[in-house]
């Protein structure tokens, strides 16, 4: 706190205790220097903003922070699910679904579709919108489809330690990584047996243990 109001000019000050909404101190992300110029930023609410940003008041850019898209698929193969046992951090050595941050340049379809390649050596059609999950307390909003393999092959890679095809029997529902895995998995097992495919939306808690710091943000989910 102390150092967002230094680092506002009194005006910015006025507008934070006006609209009474200023984040606490370990929910900004750190930033101290300019990636434009160099030089060092300042924390403060620029005008006609709502908030603070950080600043650079050499070359005058703001550096917006905003949530990051993680995207993602259920993939499935003559009724088994694909899962992978992460083998990176966070929750290294849990369950998940093939995901991980969208890229520049693509569609969340073809994310989705690449990050089903590089976590599990699979090839997809990518189908439905199974989940839109909000996930505010790490700043990330979760999209997740349907998908199908396109053949029976798939394995392990620098980011999966294991890959299975399990039945629904078999989700190890105790070990997934993160809420979204578990609410996807959830949905999708509940509409294939009604014969139907939503799309959900939901937020996700912070439920699951050592996931989801406010700072610094979690790096995958
Ligand atoms: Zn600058």
């Amino acid at each position: 706190m102390a150092e967002l109001v230094d680092a506002a000019d009194s005006k910015s000050v006025a507008l934070i205790r006006r609209v009474g909404s200023i984040p606490s101190p370990g929910t900004i992300q750190p930033m101290n220097f300019c990636s434009n110029c160099g030089s060092r930023v300042v924390l403060k609410v620029p005008e006609g903003d709502l908030l603070p940003r950080h600043v650079c008041e050499d070359c005058g850019t703001i550096h917006y922070l905003n949530p990051k898209i993680v995207v993602g698929s259920v993939p499935e193969y003559q009724g088994r699910i694909l899962i992978c046992k992460r083998g990176i951090e966070p929750r290294l050595g849990f369950w998940t679904i093939p995901a991980g941050f969208m890229e520049n340049d693509e569609t969340l379809e073809a994310g989705a579709a690449r990050e089903a390649r590089e976590e599990a050596q699979i090839d997809v059609a990518i189908g439905s919108l199974l989940l839109l999950a909000n996930v505010t307390h790490a700043r990330q909003v979760h999209v997740f489809f349907r998908a199908r393999m396109l053949a029976p092959d798939f394995g392990v890679t620098h980011e999966s330690l294991e890959v299975r095809l399990v039945t629904e029997q078999e989700i190890p529902w105790n070990d997934l990584a993160f809420p979204s895995t578990e609410f996807a998995l959830r949905r999708f097992v509940e509409d294939r047996a009604a014969g139907v495919e939503h799309h959900h939306v939901a937020e996700m808690q912070r439920r699951f243990p050592g996931i989801g710091a406010a700072s610094p943000p979690v790096r995958a989910e």
